[in-house]
């Protein structure tokens, strides 16, 4: 476990780790070039760089934690890879529903296989599900979050690369929109940014805005009409 400077969570569990890409979103992972870093200091977890792995050994990790804490599953990898096993999945659903004082944060692009599984898993109320949206070619992602078992279930339009008008947002708890950072960060619209928020607003969903992004997200910043977003669901249970 590690913790989080992501501003919607506090610390990061990671039971697997590698990826592949699939989508728009990906093209800058970086969990991927985390991954490789870590590599290259010779972190025995990341032995294997971005290829995908999954660590029995970090099941126990959960129980360690004294106090209750909001946990990022799988910030270097995704929980619903096809290469994870259901039988791995079930057992770090066993875990999240064995400590419900913590909240876990899953989020996938996966959504396809976690619709398969969802109906096979125990979705206690300190767990919460979330796709990424990154533009429109992906909005089938939140109809399949819908139907999934989660009691909160929420979007990442992050990086956002185009304006996501008219979405259904019934069902949906909350929205995290966030910027591209990095050395070559694709462009945010802010007008795409105000459209979810209004939509947001209108639908009554919580609204989080991570970051503007660009090359020095430190000077960027977060802040939106004159104000920082830091709406989250409130925890169940
Ligand atoms: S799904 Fe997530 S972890 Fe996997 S390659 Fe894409 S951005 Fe990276």
């Amino acid at each position: 476990m590690a913790q989080s400077h992501i501003e919607w969570t506090e610390m990061t569990w990671n039971p697997s780790t590698g990826c592949d890409k699939i989508s728009a979103g990906c093209k800058y992972c970086y969990a991927e070039v985390m991954a490789r870093r870590l590599q290259a200091m010779g972190v025995t977890k990341y032995k294997n760089g971005f290829e995908l792995a999954i660590h029995e050994n970090a099941l126990s990790i959960p129980y360690s934690w004294k106090s209750p804490k909001i946990v990022f599953v799988n910030s270097m990898s995704d929980l619903f890879h096809q290469d994870v096993p259901f039988a791995f999945i079930e057992k770090v659903f066993n875990v999240m529903n064995d400590n419900p004082q913590h909240v876990f944060q899953i989020l996938t692009k996966r959504s396809e296989i976690l619709l398969q599984y969802s109906p096979k898993l125990k979705w206690g109320h300190n767990i919460w599900m979330g796709v990424s949206i990154e533009n429109q070619k992906v909005m089938n992602r939140m109809e399949d979050l819908k139907k999934c078992g989660a009691r909160v279930k929420f979007l990442s339009c992050e990086p956002l690369l185009g304006p996501l008008p008219d979405m259904k947002l019934d069902g949906i708890d909350w929205v995290i929109v966030g910027g591209e950072s990095g050395r070559k960060p694709r462009y945010m619209n802010p007008d795409w940014v105000l459209d979810i928020l209004d939509q947001c607003e209108n639908a009554q969903v919580k609204f989080f805005f991570k970051q503007w992004g660009g090359t020095n997200k430190k000077k960027t910043g977060r802040v939106l009409l004159n104000k920082t977003w830091d709406e989250m669901p409130e925890r169940l249970g």
